[in-house]
Parts: structure tokens; C-alpha cells; sequence
């Protein structure tokens, strides 16, 4: 099992003081405990340095095997060589930017 880690003191702990731990953070549904894992470096990508806690809170972060929200808790893990045979990555595929026009009445 990877070893979980987090911090004594919460509150301002960030993605880039996680990615000094471990290059892995996981992401488990307390619903239907699926696990996905993601590299820390790409989460700060996604969605810049912010505080660990608020990750699955960004964007309203929905399990994408049960479909419910906010039932997201990540932690930051140091997997073993052998359990990172095993983990598959949820690596960005690609981003998009959304250009939209929002008009008003003179
Ligand atoms: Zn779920």
C-alpha cells in the first residue's frame, strides 16, 4: 500500500509543497471508494498553486464513477516501485480554452 502523507498542520499546505513529497496525489471517492491517480505537477497545471484541501472543490469535482460531487478527498502518496506497476495515471489529455462573449443592452 503507498504510503499516505499529510501534513500535522492544515491550512496552507500547496500543490508545489506537495510536489516537494511526492511527484503522486490520489484521489478517492468516499461514495464508491474508486481511486484514481494524478501527478501533482499536472494538478498545479490544471489548476494553479492552490491549497491541497481545495483541489477536489475546484470545479466541482464530480467521480466519474458514481457521479456524485464533493465526495472527493485527495491525499499526496508515495507509492512503492511495485504499487506503481499496479496504479494507472489520470494524466490532461489536453486543455481547452473556452472563449465566450457576454453581452449587454445600452
Ligand atoms: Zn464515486
Amino acid at each position: 500500500m503507498p504510503e499516505p502523507y499529510w501534513p500535522k498542520k492544515k491550512g496552507s499546505y500547496t500543490l508545489a509543497d506537495a510536489a516537494k513529497v511526492s511527484r503522486y496525489a490520489k484521489l478517492r471517492c468516499r461514495f464508491c471508494k474508486t481511486e484514481r491517480y494524478y501527478l501533482v505537477e499536472e494538478l498545479k497545471v490544471a489548476f494553479g498553486n492552490v491549497e491541497c484541501d481545495d483541489v477536489p472543490y475546484r470545479n466541482n469535482w464530480r467521480c466519474t464513477s458514481c457521479g456524485n460531487r464533493n465526495m472527493i478527498d485527495l491525499t499526496i502518496v508515495n507509492p512503492s516501485a511495485a504499487d506503481l506497476q499496479k496504479i494507472k495515471l489520470r494524466r490532461i489529455d489536453r486543455i481547452l480554452y473556452i472563449r465566450r462573449v457576454i453581452w449587454r443592452d445600452e
